[in-house]
């Protein structure tokens, strides 16, 4: 089957618009997203509203956690804490509720889903490094994990003690062996490239390939600013960190 998995969204509708256009186009199976689909952009609900309907199933993120008033905002920096009080207030009852009742993690289609780390997903760590790859390799089984959470998208291949890591576009999945993947985000792209990120995924051909698109980075940017929300939120879009 060809699946497509999302994450990081963000409240970010433009990028979200983008990602869907470009899923009429390739029709997969079905969808997955890896959460936090609020959090930092100006359209939470509206995100919500467009994704929920397209998505076979989905995990909590820890700004989807944060949201809906059950993670101390203290952990949080300056921006991303002013960003959501400003989402809570913000989101519908009835999304509160819908965010409230996903799951931390979940099988889907023989692979594990999580939004941050399998060995503890509640403590929202990240896996930036091969030797953090190599600890949470042990606390899944099957040869699949996804992961988002650090907006880093890329794949870390159990090799020995010690994981490979690459940020190949595409990549054919080696039968014997053991991934963790990162998707990337939607909405908020960290690494550089501030296009949006997302997967897909051909769990009989093993293929995974990190799409790539360019949005209307300006549109969200001035949404960001006319919610009042902290300009850098705005910014950071244009630099994709
Ligand atoms: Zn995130």
């Amino acid at each position: 089957m060809r699946l497509a998995i999302v994450s990081d969204i963000h409240g970010n509708l433009e990028a979200l618009d983008t990602v869907l256009a470009d899923l009429d186009r390739r029709k997969p199976d079905a969808i997955f997203c890896l959460g936090d689909f609020v959090g930092y952009g100006a359209s939470p609900n509206e995100c919500i509203v467009k994704l929920r309907p397209r998505i076979e199933a989905a995990v909590m993120g820890n700004h989807d956690h944060a949201a809906i008033g059950l993670t101390a905002l203290e952990g949080f920096n300056h921006e991303a804490a002013r960003a959501a009080r400003w989402t809570a207030d913000e989101l519908t009852r009835e999304h509160h509720e819908y965010l409230r009742a996903l799951p931390m993690t979940l099988p889907w289609r023989g692979a594990v889903m999580v939004h941050a780390t399998p060995s503890e997903p509640e403590a929202w760590h990240y896996v930036l490094s091969p030797a953090e790859a190599d600890f949470e390799m042990k606390y899944f089984e099957g040869p699949l994990c996804f992961i988002g959470h650090s907006h880093y998208p890329g794949t870390f291949m159990a090799h020995g003690s010690r994981s490979l890591y690459t940020r190949q576009p595409k990549l054919t999945l080696d039968p014997e062996g053991r991934y963790l993947v990162n998707v990337g985000s939607v909405g908020q792209p960290r690494d550089g490239d501030p296009r949006a990120a997302y997967l897909m995924w051909d769990d009989q051909r093993r293929e995974l390939e990190h799409v790539r698109l360019a949005y209307d980075i300006e549109g969200a940017a001035a949404r960001i600013r006319k919610a009042g929300l902290p300009a850098f939120l705005a910014e950071r879009l244009k630099w994709g960190e």
